[in-house]
């Protein structure tokens, strides 16, 4: 690169850092521009969709725009969509690492989908004549980054999902207090269509029993009738549609239709035929007093012949299952039903829209009962394995919400003995499984299990960064505090250098008998090299003494230098040091987003640890090809030498990695 180009580089850093380091993030070497479609990657790749509102004025830009972007059209192209680029582009999204994150899920997917039992609904034909072997999945967070696979796009029975909404609906009109006379929020232990009422000491208001919450058929059908009693049936019934439709993000602007939730009036007029046990519900609700009459008279009908009349059907009754028939039977896709229980898990804020759908207060009171009632008769044992608030319908689906993070909805139609979706309930078990989601996750220190909230290259930074630096440094209280975390110091970094690798080469003698009073064993890194190696490379004669006296048979390291008086390349410093070595590690690991997040986030691509290994070093060993190259195209010398004089390229002869060789020679030339 000329000199003056790299002294206009220069300058854009020096005036606004924070940007320049974004747009460095995605421009290459030697280059003064972005290209368009380097930034639809990232972008797709934090898992924003194209069709995000958000992006909407920024998507229209870059049509417009030609391929290659300049530093001050990038920064007021990224702008149109206020912050949420900016944090896309440095890794700070609710899943930060969206693309790791989506593979773990297609692999539980895989498996799962290999599950075929369990019985599709029979009661009735709308829902036994639907393909058994559907199964779909979608994710959407509170930033709005979508994951979806298999039959995520396909539209399906709601059916007993609308409770929890329902329930909310309900809140919001009348408040906590008064829809509490109504439907209480205990845990039935029994099946969803139950006919048991819990019986409540009489108050003064009268109602002794009411339905045990609102999440079984009893407490959905006195939602659905406290939802606009006074309007008709159309108007009810759109007004909910509406409300729906901004749960997945619909703004008022758009055309409604298109995007309210479709109502499928075969299948209410169906639940309504065959709805006996519903029906029977209804009228128990009103003999208890606790669904509100209609204020309607009985009319005067009076039969010319004489022993004949009008058998008398109760409105509000009538009114309110046509309404839960009704809102059973709409239908949305798996990534609908995950926006709606994004908003949830956004305290109703629709993560897309940012229109506030349902107050704070409504989804706080909502999660619990959902929590503790949501799965039925099963819902004690789906808590403790799973955590999570989650509401399943006999049209196959099962919504899960895991709180300030995500909204989950699983897809497929054949169902337990507890009407629950097969697939479904073993996918939200695998989910938790997996990752750190479960509601009393917080006092865990499982490391088997991933927070999705973190990228795994800095979670293995935190396990064993801190330590390592404070070994090296000489920093005996960190290595106490860590001790009293219960927080291993044995664990090694990407090439298994230990805090007693690196004690023992920077002559930290304290901290070497602190490691070893601490039950620490020597262990060998990555080359073979044992502590001990590091001492004596190092000149530190009383450590090795100590090292001798142990009962260890050590291995002499090996590594590959090929010039070793060649001299080093500037290898750069930074601050954050846990920051350094999430980046090695992402460069372990090939993981080309993690590396951008965090140039993004100003780390230089040539940071070194304390072996002076820097991120090409590993990517160099592991032969992370793609990692090799976007640090390379993006500013990394070639000639760095890391603490034995080892450059990337002998790393990468050492380990056989021709791909990488190859690239390095070509780049060099
Ligand atoms: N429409 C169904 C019913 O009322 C809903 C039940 C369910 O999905 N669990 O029976």
């Amino acid at each position: 690169m000329s000199k003056e180009k790299i002294s206009q580089l220069e300058s854009l850093r020096a005036k606004s850092k924070r940007e320049a380091d974004l747009f460095f993030s995605l421009c290459e070497n030697g280059q003064n521009f972005v290209e368009s479609k380097k930034l639809k990657d990232a972008l797709d790749h934090s898992g924003l969709k194209p069709n995000d509102n958000r992006l909407q004025s920024l998507f229209k830009r870059l049509e417009a725009h030609g391929d290659k972007i300049v530093f001050e059209d990038f920064i007021s192209i990224i702008r149109t969509s206020g912050l949420l680029v900016e944090k896309a582009l440095r890794g700070q999204l609710a899943l930060p690492d969206f693309i790791d994150f989506s593979k773990n899920i297609d692999k539980i997917f895989d498996e799962v989908k290999k599950i075929r039992s369990g019985e599709l609904a029979s009661y009735i034909p709308p829902l036994a004549e639907v393909d058994p072997d559907q199964f779909g999945i979608a994710i959407v967070t509170i930033d709005g980054q979508i994951y979806q696979r298999g039959d995520s796009q396909t539209d399906f029975s709601f059916q007993s999902m609308c409770k929890p909404f329902n329930y909310c609906f309900a809140l919001e009109a009348l408040g906590l207090e008064q829809v509490s006379k109504h439907v209480g929020k205990e845990p039935s232990g029994r099946q969803f269509d139950d006919l048991t009422l819990l019986a409540r000491s009489a108050s003064s208001n009268g109602f002794s029993r009411v339905p045990f919450n609102p999440m079984v058929n009893a407490g959905a059908i006195m939602t659905a009738g406290l939802i606009d009693p006074d309007d008709s049936f159309t108007q009810r019934l759109r007004h909910i549609r509406q409300q729906f439709g901004r749960l997945i993000g619909w703004t008022a602007d758009e055309s409604p239709s298109a995007e309210m939730p479709r109502f499928n009036k075969n299948m209410a007029r169906q639940e309504n035929f065959k709805g006996y046990n519903n029906i029977a519900m209804g009228y128990l609700l009103m003999a208890t007093g606790s669904l509100p009459h209609t204020k309607t008279d009985l009319h005067r009908d009076i039969h010319p012949d004489e022993d004949e009349f009008d058998f008398y059907i109760e409105p509000a009754v009538t009114e309110a299952l046509k309404l839960y028939f009704s809102i059973c039977s709409l239908e949305m896709t798996a990534t609908d039903v995950a926006m709606a229980a994004a908003t949830l898990a956004n305290s109703g804020v629709c993560p897309i829209s940012q229109d506030r759908v349902l107050s704070q207060k409504t989804v706080r009171n909502c999660l619990p009962v959902l929590q503790s009632s949501g799965m039925y008769n099963a819902s004690g044992t789906f808590f403790q394995q799973v955590g999570l608030p989650a509401k399943s319908g006999v049209g196959g689906g099962v919504l899960l919400i895991v709180p300030q993070l995500m909204g989950i909805c699983i897809f497929s139609p054949r169902l337990d003995t507890q009407g629950n979706s097969v697939r479904g309930i073993e996918m939200s078990k695998r989910l938790t499984s997996k990752y750190l989601v479960h509601t009393f996750d917080g006092t865990m220190t499982d490391t088997d299990r991933l927070d999705p909230k973190l990228p795994i290259a800095r979670w293995e930074a935190n396990s064993c960064g801190e330590a390592i630096w404070a070994a090296s440094n000489g920093n005996i209280r960190t290595l106490e505090s860590l001790v009293s975390q219960q927080r291993d110091l044995q664990t090694g970094d990407y090439d298994i250098r230990t805090p007693l690798h690196l004690a023992s080469a920077e002559g930290q003698l304290e901290v070497v008998k602190f490691l070893l009073d601490h039950d620490v064993k020597p262990i060998p890194d990555r080359w073979g090299g044992y502590p001990i190696s590091d001492a004596r490379n190092n000149n530190h004669k009383k450590i090795v003494d100590l090292f001798e006296k142990l009962d260890i048979k050590y291995t002499e390291p090996f590594h590959l230098v090929e010039n070793p008086k060649g001299k080093s390349d500037k290898i750069a410093k930074f601050d954050d040091e846990l920051m350094v070595i999430e980046l090695l590690f992402a460069a372990t690991k090939n993981n080309v987003d993690n590396i951008r997040h965090l140039v993004a986030n100003g780390v230089p691509v040539n940071a070194g640890d304390y072996d002076l290994r820097t991120a090409l070093h590993l990517a160099a060993a592991e032969g992370s090809l793609e990692a090799v190259e976007y640090l390379v195209t993006h500013g990394h010398p070639l000639n760095v030498r890391d603490r034995w004089g080892a450059t990337p390229l002998d790393e990468a002869k050492r380990e056989k990695r021709k791909s990488v060789v190859d690239f390095l020679n070509k780049y060099k030339s």
